[in-house]
């Protein structure tokens, strides 16, 4: 794409909208950099302007310009995705982080929400309400806009299910410059539908309003393991947790870790415990805590607080992970990496045995291919999760209860992309295959959008809804205007 189009695309977006609301901003300022900013640094691309809408109203008119030049752009709320060019671009980066605005409404229990926002802030303001949303993970930066769009696995989803199953209403701005409330029933049910796990293929969303639950103090922690002689006990524990927990307020992670950190192997195995409650008679996670030596200590606290300490599962070799404050985690992790995943409906220490020897294997070709993590997450969940589905592009049906199995790998430069993507590529077949003989999964099952490779075929996600999802599509956004934005496109 030439930078004259881009050029000629900015002055157009610049003469029809106008600061303060909407803010364009070049290479060199503030509002460049957080535009562009992502997590993961193999998620970044440096776009020729990033754009801060200031309203609904504005973004339909920038669609629309960027409709009629064909000018390739990112939609970006909080850059989570491992995924490079989702949503980041060469050409105009939309970043929606001015759309923050937040209104509980007490009588509705609804909270009415900007697509900008991240799940921090989210929560922290609806600590007020003593009430709380199904939302995504603990950890800094991981915005709304994605998560909710893709899927939404929670510590709560146990109890009410997947965050698209928690969604009321969304505001959209189509591919046309439309701007249409999307709902259950009415005319857009269609869209409602196809955007509960749609990405951004059928328009960008500027508002969400979700159901919200009571949210009182919770309990629980990290539990972190350095020394591999406990590891078999800890996922003996998880396996147990995993085959016979049936208390929905009780959540666990499990992480299998091994990084690299200044030449030197650190293998740590580290549990998340959630309850979402203040501490029961009997302690669910009483088999965790009698696993010596361990760092870490299950507390009551508030929602928000207790879910800061658990992102500290993603950097398990930083030394701030143990720190007892409530201070915040780093926002972005150093190198190229991406995420993977099978979708299970069940664990079994055969299939958990078999994901620890795949990260212990990893670990030994670390050091060799300037590798410098192999991650593996646990994350059981109870056979009744989707008995309240309330449907939507991913497919997550009453009885079949698929939940993703993580698999994720930092490694240094972009020239050991090839081999690494390969490594875990296969490494995920052979757990996928155990799961399969064991029982835990099937040749089909969904995989999970938000956490999976880039090239993973669209059938493969959505699976028998994807043809009602191309024929939405047609409807939506017959010009395939949302195809200038990356993502798995339907
Ligand atoms: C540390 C970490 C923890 C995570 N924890 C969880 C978890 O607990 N549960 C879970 O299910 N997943 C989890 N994920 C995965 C997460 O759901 C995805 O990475 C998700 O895409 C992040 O959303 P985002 O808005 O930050 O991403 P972005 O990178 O900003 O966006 C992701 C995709 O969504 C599109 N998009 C975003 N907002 C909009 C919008 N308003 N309208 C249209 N399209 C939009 C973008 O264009 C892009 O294609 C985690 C990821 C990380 C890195």
């Amino acid at each position: 794409m030439g930078q004259g189009v881009v050029d000629d695309t900015i002055n157009e977006i610049t003469r029809k909208v106008t600061a303060p609301g909407t803010q364009v901003f070049t290479e060199g300022s503030s509002g460049y950099k957080d535009g562009v900013k992502h997590w993961l640094k193999s998620s970044y691309e440096p776009s020729a302007y990033v754009i801060q809408p200031g309203s609904a109203k504005d973004l339909s008119e920038i669609i629309k310009i960027l409709a009629e030049k064909k000018t390739p752009f990112a939609v970006k709320c909080g850059g989570h995705i491992a995924c490079p060019k989702f949503s980041s671009t060469d050409g105009i980066q939309i970043y929606l982080s001015r759309l923050t605005n937040k209104h509980y409404d007490s009588t509705s229990q609804t909270l009415t929400v900007g697509a900008g926002c991240l799940w921090d802030e989210v929560y922290g303001y609806m600590e007020q309400f003593k009430q709380n949303v199904v939302g995504g993970d603990h950890n800094k930066g991981v915005g709304i806009g994605g998560y909710l769009l893709g899927g939404g696995f929670s510590l709560k989803t146990n109890q009410f299910g997947l965050g698209i199953d928690n969604i009321v209403g969304m505001e959209v701005v189509l591919p046309s410059g439309l701007i249409v409330e999307a709902k259950a029933d009415g005319q857009y049910a269609d869209l409602f539908f196809a955007l509960k796990g749609g990405g951004n293929n059928f328009g960008i969303v500027t508002q969400f309003t979700l159901n919200t639950h009571p949210q009182g103090k919770v309990y629980g922690g990290i539990l972190v393991y350095n020394n591999p002689d406990e590891f078999p006990k800890v996922l003996a524990a998880t396996t147990k947790f995993a085959t016979e927990s049936k208390d929905k307020k009780a959540a666990i992670e499990t992480a299998i870790d091994y990084t690299l950190k200044e030449g030197t192997l650190k293998p740590t195995c580290a549990v998340n415990c959630y309850y979402d409650d203040t501490k029961p008679t009997t302690d669910p996670f009483s088999e965790f805590v009698t696993i010596v030596p361990h760092d870490g200590k299950l507390q009551e606290k508030e929602h928000l607080a207790l879910t800061r300490k658990l992102q500290g599962i993603w950097y398990l070799s930083s030394s701030k992970q143990n720190d007892d404050s409530d201070s915040e985690m780093r926002d972005e992790v150093y190198g190229h990496g991406r995420w993977g995943s099978i979708s299970v409906t069940k664990y079994n220490q055969a299939l958990i045995d078999a994901v620890a020897t795949e990260a212990k294997n990893s670990s030994e070709v670390l050091a060799a291919n300037k590798g410098l993590t192999a991650h593996y997450n646990l994350w059981p969940f109870l056979p009744t999760i989707y008995d309240h589905s309330s449907g939507g592009a991913w497919p997550h049906d009453k009885g079949y209860p698929y939940t993703p199995l993580l698999v994720y790998y930092l490694w240094e430069e972009d020239a050991d992309d090839k081999f690494w993507i390969k490594h875990m590529k296969d490494a995920i077949k052979r757990i996928h295959d155990v799961a399969i003989a064991q029982g835990c999964s099937k040749a089909d099952a969904p995989i999970y959008c938000n956490i999976t490779l880039e090239d993973t075929p669209v059938s493969d996600i959505y699976r028998g809804n994807l043809e009602r999802l191309k024929s939405i599509r047609a409807m939506y956004d017959p010009g395939r205007v949302m195809d200038l934005a990356g993502g798995f496109k339907i």
